[in-house]
């Protein structure tokens, strides 16, 4: 777990040079140079990268527009003597267009990728992480209108079971307790009941269901819930990771 963006560390891989292909969501792209681009992308088979591409700004560069955030793309990486892998050549597999033109959507979207950013290191690769962030640009670009407040909270509830934090709902986390569940203690990593409640802020029965289900169900099936509780559900996100992955995620927008 890191908070900061590094480059790829070789310890982690297998350090054979050549060229590799992988699809890759491109979480930033950043200008370098005169005329080349860095990206950071989150691939399917090696997890969090960077790499760079070189010429892809000037005119008439093989890579096209293709190399912006949100991009889903088949790419052939080189790996060389360098920190960072270079990109050899891109293709589109998605370019989310419709996202692109909906504030909303742009903003869920780029919130999406920072928590994945965020969430994994370099060189720890979940494919189950790289297809949740696939599936959810995917439904955005497919219904802009998805953009919501629950929607973004599926998502990382999503990213926490990947990451091995999924807070545990069932029962109270101190004592096992399975009735009067009435709090949520980010530092037990779950609910808690009317004993155990002391370091807990209060969780409505409606947040817990909201918890439980947007857990259980496909992204694309999302349950929505009232404000109070999808603010109450975002807390025991946002302490939940402050406490176990030690990563502190912007708060969501209402709505
Ligand atoms: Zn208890």
């Amino acid at each position: 777990m890191v908070t900061a963006w590094r480059p790829v560390r070789k310890r982690f891989l297998c350090v054979v040079r050549g060229t590799f292909k992988t699809e890759a969501v491109v979480l930033r792209s950043i200008r370098f140079g005169e005329a080349d681009r860095v990206l950071h992308l989150y691939s399917a088979n090696r997890g969090r990268i960077g790499a760079i591409a070189k010429g892809s700004r000037r005119p008439r560069s093989r890579f096209g527009g293709r190399l912006e955030p949100f991009f889903r793309l088949n790419l052939v990486l080189y790996e060389g003597r360098s920190e960072m892998l270079t990109v050899t050549s891109a293709e589109t597999v998605a370019a989310h267009p419709r996202l692109r033109e909906d504030a909303r959507a742009l903003d869920c979207a780029a919130r999406a990728c920072e928590a994945v950013a965020r969430v994994f290191d370099d060189g720890d690769p979940h494919a189950g992480v790289y297809h949740l962030l696939a599936n959810q640009l995917a439904l955005l670009d497919g219904d802009p209108r998805r953009a919501r407040r629950a929607t973004a909270l599926a998502f990382r509830l999503k990213l926490l079971l990947a990451a091995g934090f999924a807070p545990h709902l069932a029962a109270c986390t101190s004592c096992g307790e399975r009735d009067h569940l009435v709090g949520f203690s980010g530092a037990a990593g779950g609910v808690v009941c009317a004993a155990c409640e002391a370091s807990a802020f209060p969780l409505d029965e409606e947040a817990h269901e909201f918890l439980v289900s947007a857990l259980g169900c496909p992204l694309a099936e999302a349950p929505d819930a009232p404000p109070r509780a999808l603010a109450q559900a975002e807390r025991a996100i946002l302490e939940t990771l402050e406490h176990h992955g030690h990563v502190r995620l912007r708060p969501l927008g209402r709505g």
